[in-house]
């Protein structure tokens, strides 16, 4: 069952028994006025409901209408919701005047009101419902990236450059860096609204861009004799032939990186080969 069109068909029905029960107004019990009462105050029941099920809060069908209200407007902005609050009183009186009663009626006017602000409120309720599930998935984007950025940023330590480890682990500033990442995985962000997260995460980034420059710095040092690490390019020329007839066939060139005090090579890409 589609509650939405459920909700439409009952604010209907609430309409039509209102318009029978004003044809007929010297009928008394006037029992349209009760069906009007009770269709209206089914809509906005359904209503709710339909609304923090969306949210994934923890209504029930057998919860009144003041509880599911309470934990809709505890999740929504309390400020925005309270233009409402009238509203569900004026509802729950006259639920409780037709629980409580068998043939009283409800005020016209009550029930008029209640049919005049089903839809604006239903539309606005709605709006802040998509407001805050936008909210929540920005949430977790943001708790995602959050956790990410640390993940990525102990790779670092985890899988260093090979014969880099020890200049890693050892040096002492990098040591308080990684304290002080492991500090920020122990925050609890579950409680965290999306502008404390972003705030978060920018004086993380402080941290990471520090640690990446420190590493950075540490890469372009040679490990073995911490001379400095230059990118260079070499060529090498390749022969063919026998005895005297060796001549040169191709040269290819190398992009090499390596260590400009020791030579240790730490890469060599081929770049070009050219054929005489
Ligand atoms: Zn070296």
């Amino acid at each position: 069952m589609e509650f939405k069109e459920s909700e439409d068909y009952l604010l209907e029905l609430s309409r039509i028994h209102l318009n029978k029960g004003n044809s007929h107004n010297d009928h008394k019990p006037n029992v349209d006025y009760r069906e009007s009462g009770y269709a209206i105050v089914n809509f906005y029941q359904l209503l709710i409901y339909r609304l923090g099920t969306e949210l994934n809060l923890d209504v029930k069908e057998s919860y009144n209408l003041d509880r599911n209200w309470f934990l809709l407007v505890y999740e929504l902005d309390p400020k925005a919701v309270t233009q409402y609050q009238e509203l569900i009183k004026k509802v729950n009186e006259v639920r409780n005047k037709l629980a409580h009663t068998i043939f009283a009626e409800p005020q016209t006017r009550d029930l008029e009101y209640l049919i005049n602000q089903a839809k604006g409120s239903k539309s606005g309720l709605e709006s802040l419902v998509g407001e805050r599930k936008r909210g929540l998935r920005d949430r977790r984007t943001l708790a995602n990236e959050y956790s990410k950025k640390i993940e990525f940023t102990k790779l670092w330590f985890k899988t260093p450059e090979p014969d880099y480890g020890e200049s890693i682990r050892t040096n002492e500033a990098l040591k308080e860096q990684l304290q002080q990442l492991k500090n920020f995985e122990k925050i609890n962000i579950g409680r965290l609204d999306p502008e404390s997260l972003e705030s978060l995460i920018s004086i993380l980034d402080y941290t990471v861009n520090k640690i990446e420059t420190m590493i950075e710095s540490i890469y372009s040092y040679c490990p073995k004799c911490g001379g400095k690490i230059i990118a260079t390019t070499e060529t090498t020329t390749h022969y063919r032939g026998i005895g005297e007839d060796i001549e040169p066939y191709s040269y290819t060139v190398w992009t090499v990186i390596k260590c400009e005090k020791c030579g240790k090579l730490f890469e060599k890409n081929e770049e070009t080969t050219d054929y005489i």
